[in-house]
């Protein structure tokens, strides 16, 4: 069974997300843990929880993905942003242990200028004050586009972070169609090489989630804008090739396209199809 979703707004809580997911297709999402700027998290609606749990196991809604404020920054020259970042994450993966055995996905950070060795060590330093043996929740790295001063265009810097943490068993890596492809990996001319670079660097066994989106930029930009499925320079057919590749296909797909409930119901479908045939 494919496991296809896409980010949903958690403002109405996790039923709610359940309902939505359920509406669309869908048997997996991704949310926010809090608003994305960053600011406080509402404290978990444990009623709430419990109907999701419930309802999740009724309707067949398997792993789903957390994401992280993207405005964090676990590698910043600034003492203050990074403690919060480190805080946040901490709060974040407290609140996780709600709903066992997620994953909670979060950009590793921009090094502004200190090096991306210094942001390696930065933000394994805060894995390792964070993370603990009796947690529940994979915590993954996401693979970026190599923005700015981005952590993380390359696979050997996420090689670099897990290597540098203690408790290796929690961690994992999210890849992004479009951060990836933007970022110099060619998905659409050689996903064979993209995957084996990746195993020989990183190690297939760490990749837990698949972020599919198609993007606005040709290869290598360096941009990150993402797109919709078919509507970019990757295309529908590079992206079905990753949702049905035989060593991709038990993971969860997240969609974080720029689309409404009604578009991401269609591009579900889309993704779901191969050969003519719709693959459950
Ligand atoms: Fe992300
Ligand atoms: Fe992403
Ligand atoms: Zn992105």
């Amino acid at each position: 069974m494919l496991k296809i979703g896409c980010h949903l707004s958690s403002s109405k809580g996790f039923l709610h997300m359940g309902e939505e997911a359920v509406s669309i297709g869908a048997n997996t999402f991704q949310f926010f843990t809090r608003n994305p700027r960053g600011s406080k998290a509402k404290e978990l609606d444990e009623k709430d929880i419990k109907a999701y749990l419930d309802f999740a196991k009724e309707q067949g809604i398997g792993i789903v993905v957390a994401h992280a404020p993207y405005t964090l920054n676990a590698c910043s020259k600034d003492d203050r942003v990074r403690e919060f970042a480190g805080e946040t994450l901490q709060d974040d993966l407290r609140r996780m242990e709600y709903l066992p055995g997620n994953l909670y996905n979060f950009h590793p950070g921009s090094h502004v200028g200190q090096g991306s060795q210094k942001g390696i060590e930065l933000i394994a330093d805060q894995l390792n004050a964070i993370l603990t043996p009796d947690m529940h929740t994979t915590v993954l790295l996401e693979t970026m586009a190599g923005k700015g001063s981005e952590v993380g265009g390359r696979f050997e810097e996420l090689a670099a972070i897990i290597e540098r943490v203690e408790l290796k068993d929690k961690m994992g890596v999210c890849l992004d169609t479009c951060h990836v492809f933007d970022a110099g990996y060619d998905i659409v001319g050689d996903l064979e090489g993209v995957l084996k670079e990746f195993d020989r660097v990183i190690g297939l066994d760490r990749l837990r989630a698949v972020h599919v989106n198609d993007t606005k930029n040709p290869f290598c930009s360096h941009k990150d804008r993402h797109e919709k499925i078919g509507e970019g320079h990757i295309g529908l057919e590079a992206l079905r090739r990753v949702v049905h590749h035989p060593l991709l296909r038990e993971l969860p797909f997240c969609l974080e396209t720029p689309n409404e409930l009604p578009g991401y119901a269609a591009e579900i479908r889309l993704l779901r199809e191969q050969d003519g045939e719709t693959i459950r």
